[in-house]
């Protein structure tokens, strides 16, 4: 019986994996979890913006729901790379890293624990922004 249960569980994992290998979907998320890993999976808002990619940012907002999807800088479209990495509205937050590591890429950086706790705050301040900015329209 247990065998049993520990082989189904498997086959499932290979499956999943399986259906993320082929899966167009992702891609963003792919750089970062290359590999289905149950250990990883994980319920916390604010890295998971980061991670997927979806969420407050203005690539997304307008990609999904049409809305301007430049940055505030008015420098490039607003993706996740642009705030955490290159945004001059946002870099006060990134106390960790720019300056400290500025020849890693996002995967890079968010592996570093001081780095991805900047990225959270960011990804934080900028949610709490944005819902301002809603309540002054
Ligand atoms: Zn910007």
């Amino acid at each position: 019986m247990q065998d049993g249960v520990i082989f189904k569980e498997r086959n499932i994992i290979l499956k999943w994996q399986e259906r993320w290998d082929e899966s167009q979907k992702g891609r963003w998320t792919k750089m970062f979890f290359d590999r289905f890993n149950l250990t990883k999976v994980i319920g916390n808002f604010y890295p998971n913006q980061i991670y997927t990619g979806h969420g407050v940012f203005g690539e997304y907002q307008g990609r999904i729901f049409q809305k301007t999807a430049t940055c505030l800088c008015g420098e490039e479209i607003e993706t996740v790379e642009h705030l955490v990495r290159k945004c001059r509205l946002w870099s006060r937050f990134l106390v960790n890293w720019q300056k400290n590591w500025p020849n890693l890429n996002i995967v890079g950086l968010m592996q570093i624990l001081s780095c991805r706790r900047d990225a959270v705050r960011l990804i934080e301040q900028q949610l709490t922004f944005r819902i301002e900015e809603l309540d002054t329209d």
